[in-house]
Parts: C-alpha cells; structure tokens; sequence
C-alpha cells in the first residue's frame, strides 16, 4: 500500500479549521469539501488516460482524454458522502457508486448495510472516500469489496489517517494483488481507547450532518 500525505500549505490551513472545535457544521461541510478538490487533485495523478486528436481554431495536434472505462467513485456513508461533492468537482465525467459501512463501537468491527454499485467491477478504477482511517477496518472491508468485485485499481481519499488504520490496511490489502493508495490531509498521532483519531477531529459524521440520536 502506498501512503500519500499531501503537503501543501492550503491543506494543512483547512485541515487545521476543521479540527477546531468551535467550527459549526456548515463551515466544515465547506472545509471538508475543499479540501476533498485538493486532495482529489494528489489522488488522481494516476487516473488512466488516452491520446486523443483536437483540432484548436489554430493547428491540429495531440491531447490527452480520461480513458474508459469510468473511474468510479465511491464514498462510504454516511460520512463520504460529505467527500462526494469535492471530488466530482474535479472528476465530473466519474460514475458514482454507494458503499453503507458502519462500524459497531464495542467491536470496531465493519459491517456493509447498504450497497448501490455496479455488480461487475472489472477493470475499474475505484477512488473510495472516507473521511476517518482510524482502526482500518471499514477501509480494509471496502477495499475488499471493491477488488471481490473486480476493481483494479484502488485510491482510497481520507481527511485523516492514524498510524494503527495505515498499518492494518496495509496488511490487509497487501495479498489482494491491487495496487492501493490512501491519499489523506494529515497522518496523526494514534487511536484512543474508544477508536478516536488523536488528535484527530471528533465524529466525521457528527461534524458534518449534526448527531443522530
Ligand atoms: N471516526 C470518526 O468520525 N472519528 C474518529 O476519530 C475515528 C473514527
């Protein structure tokens, strides 16, 4: 597994405004979404291209065009879907799958409830989004369920990553024969008692949408 942390000064500012804890719901949609473009731009350098004729109102010559079949991207609900919008942005033409993942806080263990994706999956290229890496469980089921099905290819975007998640999807990916990259904003300390990434910046979930009871 490839580990990419982007280092860039726009990321670091607004992944610093999201962990505060004064910052209301709507102004971390917003953060949380922009950041998303930034990192969609890191995650994509190996999205599948082709050689193309253009014409220009001055001389023919050679482009470049997003190959087929479609990336497809994938966020896993419900937090990812606070991704989706930042990463279709910058890859409008993707097809859009749905992954309903949800982690049993005495186990951390992930369970799928929910999917809407292609059953065929042969020769895509899967970009997952998950705001939190933390135990690594969800993103490993993911990632398995997404090569199960045929994906080749798989770039998970994650706000942030702890050192405990990086290593289980490591090991849990690495016999899959796929080549996967986790792209995140920030790589921090460890897991605490209850899963938490610390420092980390709370519940994803609960930031973006409120708390459901
Ligand atoms: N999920 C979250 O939303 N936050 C964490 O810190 C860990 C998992």
């Amino acid at each position: 597994m490839r580990l990419l942390v982007a280092d860039h000064p726009l990321v670091a500012h607004k992944l610093t405004a999201l962990r505060d804890e004064r910052t209301d719901s709507p102004t971390f949609r917003r953060l949380a979404d922009e950041l998303v473009t930034l990192l969609a731009y890191e995650a994509t350098r190996d999205v599948r291209t082709e050689q193309v004729d253009v014409v220009t109102p001055v001389a023919p010559t050679r482009g470049t065009r997003m190959a087929m079949p479609k990336p497809l991207v994938v966020p896993i609900l419900r937090a990812g879907l606070g991704m989706l919008d930042g990463m279709t942005r910058l890859v409008p033409t993707a097809e859009v799958g749905f992954l309903g993942m949800i982690r049993d806080e005495e186990t951390l263990l992930a369970t799928t409830y929910a999917t809407r994706l292609p059953d065929d999956l042969t020769g895509r290229q899967c970009y997952l989004l998950d705001p939190m890496l933390a135990t690594g469980g969800t993103l490993s089921a993911a990632i398995r369920y997404l090569v199960e099905r045929g994906a080749d290819h798989i770039t998970a975007i994650c706000l942030l990553a702890a050192p405990e998640g990086v290593q289980r999807v490591d090991e849990e990916t690495s016999g899959l024969g796929v080549p996967v990259t986790v792209v995140t904003a920030g790589l921090d300390e460890r897991l605490n008692d209850k899963g938490y990434i610390v420092p980390g910046l709370g519940d994803a979930g609960d930031r973006l949408y409120g708390v459901v009871s």
